[in-house]
C-alpha cells in the first residue's frame, strides 16, 4: 500500500479542535450503545473523522464498499447520533480513504500532528480539503478522493489507484512498465503512451497511478488527468462563454496530460479538432501525453484518420484479458485489505477460475461475499460462494464463445476444424458438428440463426434439428452422453 501519512496529517486540521474529537468519540459511544458489537466493530469502528465544517461532519471509510454500505444503511442513524451530540451538525458525508489504519481514537490526526505548531504549519493547511471537495468526493459514485490532485481542471484521482495496488501479470506487464516509465521520468521516451484494452482491465487505474507517482516525485509538475468526455464538456463550455483562448492556454501549459476513454469523442468533430491541436502542441513541446481507449488507434472508428495515425506514433500498449494467476493475485491483494473477514484460498481460487470477464466483476463478486459474511457473521465457504454468486457464475459460464466450442469439439473428436465447418456429411464429422451446435446453443446466448452463420453459413433449421437430435440421443446413447458431459466439464472450468 502506498504511504498515506501525508493524507492523514492534512485533514481538516484547522477545523478539528479537540472539541470535535471529543464529540466524535461520544458519537461512537452512542453508536456502540445502539448497535450490537458485531455491527459496531464491522461498520463504525473503522470509520475516522475527517472534518466538521459548516454543519457537515465528514467521515472516512477505508473502502468504497464500506462507504456505500454505510451510506445506504446507516447514514441516518449516524446523522442522528451526531445531531444529538452537536445540534449544529445537520448533515454528514462519507469519503473513501484506502490504506489508512483507523487509529484507536478514531481520528485521522496522529497525536503528534495535533500539536499546535504542526496544525498551524502552512503545509498542513494547504492540504486540508474544502468542504466542497469533501462533499463532491462523498457524492461521486466511483472516483472518490481527498483532493483533485492539484490541478484546477483535471478530474479527481482515486487514492486507491496506485502502482502499489496494481497487480502485474503477463497480460498487463507492458502497459505497467510503460506507465512506470512515464511516471518516473521527466524526459519523454515515447509520446504519446497509448493504453488500450477492454472494459475493467485497469486502464484508469494505471493512469491515476501515473498521476500519483509523478506528482509525488516531481511536485512542481502540472499533471492533469481527465476523461475525454470531460475534455469535451470543458471545450463546449469554453465556446459558450467565449473563452476558448484560456481553454487552449490551460491545456497547453500542462506537463503531463492524460485523457481517458478517448473513444468517447468518436464522431464529435469539433472536439476532435480541438483535441488534435492540443495534442500536437503538447507533443511538439515534448510534454508527455497519455491516452487510453477501449481499442487500438487503428480500430477507433469515428475518429479522424490524422488523429488515429498520430496516436500510434509513440508506444501503443495493449492490456489483454486477465489470466488465472493474475486474477488470483488481484483477489488475494483485495482480500488482504479487508480486516476481520477471512476468505479461504480455495474460495479465491474458485472465483479466479470462474469469473473471467473482467477485474471489475471480480471485485464485485468479492465485495458481495464480504457483505454477506459480515451481515450474517458466517465464514465464507465454498457452499456459500456458490449460493451467493449464482447469477454471476452463470453469466460467466455463458461467456464461452462458439469459436472455442468448435475448436474444443474438433480436438475432442480428433477431426479437423475445417471439416467440422464444412458441408461433409460423413457420420464421423456430422455428429461432432451436431454436438458442437448443441453446445453452442446450451452454453452461449447466441440465437439459432447466429449459430448457423458461424457453422459455415447453415440455416437456423439445421441448428434446431441438431439440438433436438442430440437432446434425444442423450437419453439413449450412453457413449454420446459421456462425451457431452465431458465436454461440458471442459467448458465450465
Ligand atoms: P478500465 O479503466 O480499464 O475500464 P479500471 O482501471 O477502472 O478499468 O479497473 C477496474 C477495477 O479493477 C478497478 O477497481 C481497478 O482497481 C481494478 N483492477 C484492474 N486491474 C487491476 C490490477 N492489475 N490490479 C489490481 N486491481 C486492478
Ligand atoms: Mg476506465
Amino acid at each position: 500500500m502506498h504511504n498515506n501519512k501525508g493524507l492523514k496529517s492534512g485533514f481538516g486540521a484547522e477545523a478539528m479542535g479537540s472539541n470535535m474529537e471529543f464529540q466524535w468519540s461520544r458519537v461512537l459511544e452512542r453508536l456502540k450503545a445502539e448497535f450490537d458489537e458485531g455491527v459496531y466493530n464491522s461498520w463504525f469502528k473503522p470509520l475516522a473523522l475527517v472534518n466538521v465544517d459548516e454543519g457537515c461532519a465528514v467521515m472516512a471509510a477505508p473502502t468504497r464498499f464500506m462507504r456505500n454500505w454505510l451510506q445506504s444503511n446507516y447514514a441516518e442513524r449516524i446523522r442522528l447520533a451526531w445531531s444529538k451530540e452537536n445540534p449544529d451538525v445537520t448533515d454528514i458525508s462519507f469519503i473513501v480513504l484506502s490504506g489508512f489504519k483507523s487509529p484507536d481514537q478514531g481520528s485521522l490526526l496522529d497525536n503528534d500532528e495535533q500539536d499546535e505548531n504542526e496544525t498551524n504549519s502552512p503545509k498542513v493547511k494547504k492540504r486540508a480539503p474544502s468542504r466542497a471537495a469533501s462533499k463532491a468526493a462523498a457524492s461521486s459514485d466511483t472516483r472518490v478522493v481527498q483532493n483533485n490532485g492539484g490541478s484546477e481542471f483535471g478530474a479527481p484521482l482515486d487514492p486507491r489507484f496506485t502502482f502499489d495496488s496494481f497487480v502485474v501479470g503477463k497480460s498487463n506487464e507492458l502497459a505497467y512498465a510503460a506507465a512506470r516509465r512515464v511516471a518516473e521520468n521527466t524526459a519523454v521516451h515515447f509520446n504519446p503512451l497509448f493504453l488500450h484494452g477492454g472494459v475493467g482491465l485497469g486502464k484508469t487505474h494505471l493512469m491515476h497511478a501515473i498521476a500519483w507517482a509523478n506528482k509525488q516525485m516531481f511536485p512542481e509538475r502540472r499533471v492533469v488527468y481527465l476523461s475525454a468526455e470531460q475534455f469535451m464538456y470543458q471545450f463546449i463550455s469554453s465556446i459558450r462563454f467565449k473563452d476558448t483562448m484560456s481553454f487552449k492556454q490551460k491545456f497547453r501549459s500542462v506537463d503531463l496530460l492524460m485523457i481517458d476513454d478517448l473513444q468517447f469523442i468518436a464522431n464529435k468533430e469539433s472536439t476532435q479538432e480541438e483535441f488534435f491541436h492540443t495534442f500536437n502542441a503538447l507533443i511538439d513541446h515534448h510534454h508527455q501525453v497519455v491516452i487510453s481507449a477501449d481499442r487500438s488507434p487503428t480500430d477507433l472508428e469515428g475518429i479522424e484518420e490524422r488523429i488515429r495515425s498520430r496516436l500510434g506514433w509513440g508506444l501503443v500498449a495493449d492490456i489483454h484479458p486477465t489470466d488465472y494467476e493474475l486474477r488470483l493475485g488481484i483477489l488475494q491483494q483485495k482480500a488482504n485489505t479487508v480486516p476481520d473477514v477471512e476468505i479461504k484460498t480455495e474460495v479465491l481460487e474458485f472465483l479466479a477460475k470462474r469469473i473471467t470477464s473482467n477485474v471489475r466483476e471480480l471485485e464485485g463478486a468479492l465485495n458481495r461475499m464480504i457483505a454477506h459474511a459480515t451481515l450474517i457473521g458466517r465464514p465464507i465457504t465454498m457452499e456459500m460462494t456458490q449460493e451467493v454468486l449464482q447469477d454471476l457464475l452463470r453469466a460467466n459460464d455463458r461467456r464461452v464463445t462458439i469459436d472455442e466450442i468448435q475448436r474444443r469439439v474438433a480436438d475432442y473428436f480428433n477431426i479437423r476444424l475445417s471439416d467440422l465447418l464444412s458441408s461433409r456429411r460423413a457420420r464421423q464429422v456430422a455428429r461432432p458438428r451436431q454436438i458442437a451446435m448443441y453446445l453452442a446453443k446450451a452454453l452461449t446466448s447466441k440465437s439459432l440463426p447466429e449459430i448457423g452463420r458461424q457453422f459455415g453459413g447453415r440455416d437456423h433449421t439445421t441448428v434446431m434439428h441438431a439440438v433436438k437430435r442430440i437432446d434425444e440421443l442423450r437419453q439413449t446413447d450412453s457413449v454420446l452422453e459421456e462425451d457431452i458431459l465431458h465436454l461440458e466439464r471442459i467448458f465450465s472450468t
